[in-house]
């Protein structure tokens, strides 16, 4: 078969030396040790958990050693693009502080490797993909989906695996005549991979986070060039990770079934692999099995959900450099307050399967995170949220600036040694800031009688005075509750409950209940005093 004359059919157009690719993408001057890693998302417009978790791995990895990350769009799937994804991938990873050095639309960067839009790169793709032809390590290959579904539907019967291989690959041993006459025919066609593995084969490979594995040699003549002449994501990403000098590649786990025809496609272009990693895949606890996280059940695997719950960004960080290092918690403990930039990541500290992704575990290091931030901080990070999610009325809290940082002292109880952990995300903190701005509906219900509660009341308004100090005011609500048969003193209460209704906690609970709505709050003598006077008296009148 003439090879050369076949390639010049296939991809007539001329394409430049092959070497003047590795002279225009030559190998980065790196200091020892210093990685160039990746992102390489597809634009499908969901950008999920397990990109934010394999992208903080690669930033880790990246900048730590002085390295470079870069983001590549894998826009080779035209069918699965959607318009503003990439939008979208950016904005979700600005939110997460994924910092970039070059790659796609980043501003600033010096994008010696561009482009880094796989759409964009087709010619570099299409001259490899001739050069292989030109060889005889690449063929054209005419099936129709229906001929390749009839295919795969008789492997199953048959047991066999599935695929275009060995005598299965009818298209690979087409005579020259044969090929002519389909092209003259003007029949759509895809380029293969002539495959030279042997699955007998069986290939010790290292995995930078699974370690020694073994790998069985590919014999898939997988589609490399597709008929819209836009290559496969395994031809493009082979020749990208070489071109951009990619030197450690981690990405998910689902990817390792792949390994074997990356492994024959690097060989096949002659070019040096770079490290992989297979990362765990994030895991959820259902009942009693764990399953990988789900698009359709688990809205928290979207990272869209972070933002609109408003889930402070250094939280969800800590979280997953919690799944990604074993002893990352532990030295988050004893560096509590120390830039997550400091930790020593490693790859070899990272999880081999499955990571439990739990919900309520982030949400408690959410709240600890939280409580790290000043009145101020905690401001600003409300503000953000809200002037992206919040409501109208929301929107009025940050017009006082004093008035919500008086209340944000007091919510995170910033003036004591131990501070509160009220606060999990921006959402629910504003949910719960909501009676500092109005009479709220009520989350807890009164647990006293309701003559006993028009009389706690009756009997706190008519004693109230604005400028009591806290043990004045607090002497009073014991005075009004001995007057009402409520024990003043604890002590006594638990010496003898029988001889009480309750105790001053219980009357305490319906000031708070009348005046924030709910059983639980912080000092509710200072909140009366950010109230103020009157909205403290007309929140109690209403009640009675
Ligand atoms: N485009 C692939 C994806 O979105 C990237 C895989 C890789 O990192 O190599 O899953």
């Amino acid at each position: 078969m003439d090879f050369e004359k076949l390639a010049e059919r296939l991809l007539p157009e001329k394409y430049p030396a092959l070497e003047t690719y590795e002279t225009k993408y030559p190998p980065r001057n790196l200091a020892k040790g210093a990685e160039v890693t990746r992102l390489a998302p597809s634009p499908t417009g969901f950008i999920h958990l397990g990109n934010l978790f394999v992208a903080i791995a690669n930033e880790r990895i990246a900048h730590q050693s002085g390295g470079v990350l870069y983001l590549r769009i894998e826009d080779t799937d035209e069918k699965r693009k959607v318009d503003g994804a990439v939008e979208a991938v950016k904005n979700a990873l600005r939110y997460f502080d994924i910092k970039f050095d070059e790659g796609a639309e980043i501003e600033g960067a010096e994008n010696a490797y561009a482009p880094y839009y796989q759409r964009q790169r087709a010619d570099i793709y299409r001259a490899f993909v001739k050069d292989l032809i030109k060889k005889g390590r690449a063929y054209p290959c005419f099936c129709s989906e229906e001929e390749l579904s009839a295919l795969r539907e008789r492997q199953t019967a048959e047991k066999k695996i599935t695929g275009y291989y060995g005598e299965y690959a009818a298209c690979r041993n087409l005579s020259e005549e044969e090929i002519y006459k389909n092209l003259d025919a003007g029949k759509p066609y895809v380029i293969r991979l002539k495959s030279m593995g042997n699955p007998e084969n069986k290939l010790k490979f290292h995995d930078e986070i699974k370690g020694d594995i073994t790998v069985t040699e590919n014999d898939q003549d997988v589609v490399i060039l597709k008929s819209d002449g836009i290559p496969t994501y395994h031809f493009a990403h082979a020749v990208d990770d070489h071109f951009m000098r990619t030197t450690l590649v981690i990405r998910g786990e689902e990817w390792l079934a792949s390994l074997p025809i990356h492994i024959e496609l690097f060989e096949t272009l002659g070019f040096p692999r770079p490290r992989y990693g297979h990362n765990c895949s994030l895991m959820k606890q259902d009942g009693d099995t764990r399953r990988k996280l789900s698009k359709r059940k688990d809205p928290e695997l979207s990272l869209e959900f972070y933002r609109q719950e408003g889930y402070y960004a250094p939280a969800v960080k800590t979280y997953m450099l919690t799944l990604l290092n074993s002893n990352f918690e532990e030295w988050r403990l004893k560096n509590p307050l120390s830039p997550l930039e400091e930790f020593k990541f490693s790859v070899n500290k990272m999880g081999k399967s499955g990571a439990l992704f739990d919900l309520d575990k982030l949400n408690d290091i959410s709240k600890n995170e939280l409580a790290k931030l000043s009145a101020e901080e905690m401001f600003d990070f409300l503000k953000a949220w809200t002037y992206e999610y919040g409501t109208n009325a929301q929107y009025a809290y940050f017009k006082d600036r004093e008035y919500l940082l008086r209340a944000l002292n007091l919510c995170m109880g910033t003036s004591s040694k131990k501070r509160r952990k009220d606060f999990t995300t921006a959402s629910q903190a504003m949910s719960l800031l909501e009676y500092f701005f109005r009479k709220t509906e009520k989350i807890d219900e009164y647990r006293v009688s309701d003559t006993d509660k028009k009389a706690i009341l009756n009997a706190f308004i008519n004693s109230y005075v604005f400028s009591d100090d806290a043990q004045t005011w607090f002497a009073k609500v014991k005075e009004v509750a001995a007057d009402l048969g409520f024990a003043a003193e604890m002590k006594d209460f638990k010496a003898n409950p029988e001889n009480y209704k309750g105790n001053v906690a219980d009357v305490a609970e319906v000031l708070r209940i009348a005046v924030c709505g709910r059983a639980n709050t912080p000092d509710l003598w200072t909140i009366m005093q950010i109230l103020g006077e009157e909205e403290t008296r007309k929140r109690i009148a209403d009640e009675l």
